[in-house]
C-alpha cells in the first residue's frame, strides 16, 4: 500500500488543504504524538493512505522543547514508513515562506522548510511543496522562484511544476497539487512495471 503524508509548520493552511483533497475533516494534526492512521482514501481510481502529521516550528503556548520534539517524531515517522510514502507534501505558506526562511538562515540556523524538504528527497518520499495562500502573494512568477532558489532548485519555477504547487485551499484551488499528486501516481505505477 502507498501513502502520502502531509507536512508543514502550523498554520500554513495544513488542515485546509487536507480538506480540499480528500473532502474530509480531519484532527489527526491536533492530536499529541504521531501515530499512524489508517485513513485510506480513493481519488482518481488510485487508493492510498493519507497521513496528516503535526504541524511544527513556532505554536503559541508549546514550548520550544516540545515543538522540538514534535518535529523528531515527524522525522522519525517519514523515516520508518519511507518506502511506502510515494509523496511527502510540504505545505508552506506563500506569502510568509521566504521571510521565514530567511530570518533563520541570517541567525545561522537551517530553516526548518528546507530542512524538511531536503530530509523528504534524500529519503525518497519524493517531495511536493505546496505554496499555500498564493491569494495573498501579487508577485507570484518571483516569488516561486525565489522560493526555488532557497529550496536549491534552479529557476524559472515553471521548470518544477511537478514539484512546485502554488495553490490557495481557502478558495477551493488545488489543482496544480492534484497535477503533482497525479503524476507522482503514474511514477510509481511505472516503477511497478520495470
Ligand atoms: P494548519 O494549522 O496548517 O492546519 O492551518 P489551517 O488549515 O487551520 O489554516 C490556518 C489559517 O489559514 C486559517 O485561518 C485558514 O482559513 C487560512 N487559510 C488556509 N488556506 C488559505 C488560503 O489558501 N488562503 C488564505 N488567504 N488563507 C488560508
Amino acid at each position: 500500500d502507498v501513502e502520502v503524508v502531509l507536512v508543514g509548520r502550523s498554520n500554513v493552511g495544513k488542515s485546509t488543504v487536507m480538506r480540499e483533497l480528500t473532502g474530509h475533516d480531519v484532527t489527526t494534526g491536533k492530536k499529541p504524538g504521531v501515530t499512524r492512521e489508517p485513513n485510506y482514501y480513493d481519488w482518481a481510481s488510485e487508493s492510498f493512505m493519507f497521513t496528516d502529521l503535526p504541524g511544527f516550528g513556532f505554536m503559541s503556548g508549546v514550548e520550544e522543547h516540545r515543538r522540538e520534539e514534535i518535529k523528531t517524531d515527524v522525522v522519525r515517522y517519514i523515516e520508518e514508513y519511507a518506502d511506502h510514502i510515494i509523496a511527502g507534501i510540504l505545505v508552506v505558506d506563500g506569502k510568509a515562506v521566504i521571510d521565514i526562511i530567511d530570518r533563520h538562515r541570517a541567525d545561522g540556523e537551517i530553516p526548518h522548510d528546507v530542512e524538511l524538504f531536503h530530509f523528504l528527497e534524500d529519503v525518497g518520499a519524493s517531495p511536493i511543496v505546496a505554496v499555500n495562500k498564493m491569494d495573498k502573494v501579487d508577485d507570484r512568477d518571483e516569488r516561486l522562484d525565489t522560493l526555488c532558489d532557497r529550496l536549491g532548485l534552479f529557476p524559472p519555477w515553471q521548470q518544477w511544476q511537478e514539484t512546485i504547487a502554488p495553490i490557495s485551499a481557502k478558495q477551493g484551488r488545488i489543482e496544480p497539487l492534484l497535477d503533482c499528486l497525479r503524476s507522482r501516481f503514474e511514477a510509481e505505477k511505472r516503477a511497478d512495471l520495470l
